[in-house]
This record gives structure tokens, sequence and C-alpha cells, in this order.
């Protein structure tokens, strides 16, 4: 079959759509929101899907996300190309796969690759083939554009190291929270023997590079953990969460949305809320970036953030509202605990107060920041502002 006729049907396995999502599919990470390609732009026969990937700063870049095999030894039991699944299985040499997608690049579809597999043979074999490919990409067709290569279950740590020397990002997708609940999941992955292990190899392997520089400098860590499938609660994303960012120094920890694939063990279950991922997303930027604890989070009960609430506005609501927070004297972290004030919004408060005292909401709509949020928890020279506005949430 044609190159291209291939990556199309490739794209089409994973395209069945359920309550507006894609399907569980893998070994493919959801840091990308996808567009399906005007078929007049394309001008060929064939069209398949360009996902956009945030690079920092706002920019995107059209990606190339796609496997170089569908077939799989695992029965991952939320993955539409789990082994016992009935469907024409595909797929790619490296050879193959990099003339596919420089022949993308070069008609201006794409400006990156995003590329991942099943199991085929073992997590070695399969891993060399996407180094493979990865390698031809970079060296015989000397592609400079960014490259997000999977790290398989199994694969070497020599791997890894050439993965991350090649690539501007890698992954390896935890999926689940611990290992309980990856046995659900996935019972042939190996939460502590496999998947963590590799995460703390690809940190200490990124360590060693910085001085020397990876592809275009230090490749980031990212990982991917289902959401809603499992049982799992709130605690238990956050706690792994918090883990993978002060230990392992991720990037980023993607939740995906759990949706049935259509012949998988988990078909009957329903799909997880889209608001639950928001309220995690938040909660996980406030552990990451904000200095927040596991202990401050607001979670109910039951283990689970409210989700009729963003967690920093709870928080807030509970230990704010009384003790406002003075932005003529706050330091960075007392700022950064105000709903509305971000990392750049804390910054140009301290450099704005240094030029004239804030007194009023005003300056701070003047500095770019939404005084609405933070109206209801601050002082302004010793005084609550004069307007109340309504809690946000
Ligand atoms: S290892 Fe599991 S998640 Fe990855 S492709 Fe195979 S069945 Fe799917």
């Amino acid at each position: 079959m044609e190159s291209m006729a291939k990556l199309r049907l490739m794209s089409d396995y994973s395209d069945v759509e359920q309550d507006g999502m894609p399907p569980m599919t893998v070994c493919g990470a959801d840091s990308t929101v996808r567009t399906r390609l005007d078929p007049d732009q394309i001008k060929s026969s064939h069209h398949w899907e360009v996902f956009h990937a945030q690079m920092g700063g706002g920019k995107t870049i059209p990606l190339l996300k796609t496997m170089l095999s569908s077939s799989c030894v695992n029965d991952c039991n939320y993955c539409v190309f789990r082994s016992q699944r009935d469907f024409q299985r595909l797929s790619f040499s490296p050879d193959e796969m990099a003339a596919a997608f420089m022949q993308l690049v070069r008609k201006g579809f794409v400006q990156g690759l995003f590329l991942s597999s099943g199991i085929t043979g073992s997590g070695v074999k399969s891993q060399d083939r996407l180094i493979d490919t990865v390698e031809i990409v970079r060296k015989k067709y000397h592609f400079g554009g960014y490259i997000h290569l999977k790290i398989l279950p199994g694969a070497e740590q020599a791997q890894i190291e050439r993965a991350m020397q090649l690539s501007n990002r890698v992954s390896i997708n935890l999926e689940a929270p611990n290992p309980e609940r990856l046995r659900f999941l996935a019972p042939r992955k190996d939460f502590s023997g496999n998947l963590l292990p590799r995460i703390a190899w690809m940190d200490s392997i990124r360590s060693a590079m910085v001085p020397a520089g990876g592809y275009k400098g230090d490749p980031s860590l990212t990982t991917q953990l289902v959401m809603g499938a499992a049982g799992e609660n709130d605690i238990e994303m956050l706690t792994v969460s918090e883990l993978l960012y002060s230990r392992y120094h991720l990037a980023r920890v993607y939740y995906s949305r759990f949706n049935p694939g259509v012949n998988t063990p988990l078909e009957n279950l329903p799909p997880a809320p889209f608001i639950r991922m928001v309220r995690l997303y938040q909660a996980s930027f406030l552990l990451r970036d904000y200095g927040f604890s596991m202990e401050e989070m607001p979670f109910m009960q039951d283990g689970f953030l409210p989700t009729g609430i963003d967690p920093k506005v709870a928080w807030a609501k509970d230990n704010l509202s009384e003790v406002p927070v003075e932005l003529n004297l706050a330091d960075r972290e007392g700022l950064l605990r105000i709903p509305g004030i971000g990392l750049v919004g804390a910054q140009k408060i301290i450099a704005a107060r240094r030029e004239k005292k804030l007194t009023d909401l005003k300056q701070l709509t003047a500095l770019g920041i939404s005084p609405k949020r933070a109206a209801p928890f601050v002082l302004l020279n010793g005084n609550r502002p004069a307007v109340q506005l309504e809690l946000p949430i």
C-alpha cells in the first residue's frame, strides 16, 4: 500500500469518535489539538489529520502524529490497538515513515513529528525502529524541526539516551497513578519495575546531557495518565503528578480523558467528564508552578476535587477571605496565592509597585490582570477594594 494511503488509514483507526472525543489509543499522548486538513489544501486523494502542538509562548506548530505500527503484542484494556481486537494492522518501515513525513514537510502541511508505535516483537525491537526512523529524518533528510518520540515499555537505557539525543521531547506513558490502577488498565504493564524506572532514567540522562545539550538543547520529558477508567480519584492522580514534577522534573503530566473504544473490555464504561480534567490540570499547575502542596488542595472526602470551583479559588476562599493579601507588600509566593494572579502577573505587580503604590483595581487592569478574580482576596494600600466583586469559579 502506498505510504500516504497508509498514513490516512492509520488516522482512521483512531478516529472513531464518541462524545466528541477520540477513543483511547495508546502510546500516544494528548498534548495536541487536532484538526482535519482542508481537502482543497491537500490537493491529493488522501487526507489525514494534523495535530497542533503547543511550543510555549502561545506558539503552535502543525504536527504529524502517527504510529510506526498499529500491531501490538499487548492487551491494554482501554486501547483500540490491543492485540485481541480484530482489524487490519499496518506497519511502516523506518525508511518509509521518514520519507512520508518529509513529503508532508516539503508540501508545508506539517512542521514536526510525534511518533509512537505499538509493540511488535519486543519493546526493544520496536524502540529500535522508532529510533531508526528519527535517525533517518535527522541524518538523511537533515530535518531540524520538532520531534517528540515515544519511549516504549521495555526500552533499554542506551536506547532512551539515543532517543533523547535526537528528539526535542520524549515521553513514556505511565498510564495510571499507581500499580493497582495500572493492573486494571493494562495487566501486562509493570508500573514499579518497568515504567517508573524508565522515567528515572530519562531524568538522569537529561541531567547528564544538560551541560553538552541534547538535540537543540535540553529535551523535555512528559508522561500521560489515563483519567477516569480505573476508578482512581484525584488524590491518586495528583500524588503521582507531584512526584513526577518534584523528583523527575517532568515538563508536563498529561491527563488523557478516558473515552471507551469499541470492542475493548472497557467499552461500556462512561467517558470521563471534561470538567474533571480541567480541575486536575489547574491543581497540577498549582503544585508544579505555584508552591502549593498536596495538603493544601481542596479535596473532598471522596478524594476528588470539587468540579464547581477552581481549586485555587477554593483555597483562597478558605484562607484569604478573612486575611486578604496586601498587594504592595506581599512577596512573589504570596502574590501567586491570589486567584487571577499568575507567574507573569506577580512579576508585573512587583515591578509596578516599585514605581508607584497600588491603590486602585484599575492599576491591575493596566497591568493586564483581571481584577475580577483577585479583588475578594486583596488589600490595596491597607484597604479592601471598594467594589466587592462576585467570587469567581
Ligand atoms: S502497549 Fe497497550 S496502549 Fe500501547 S499500543 Fe499496545 S495495547 Fe495500546
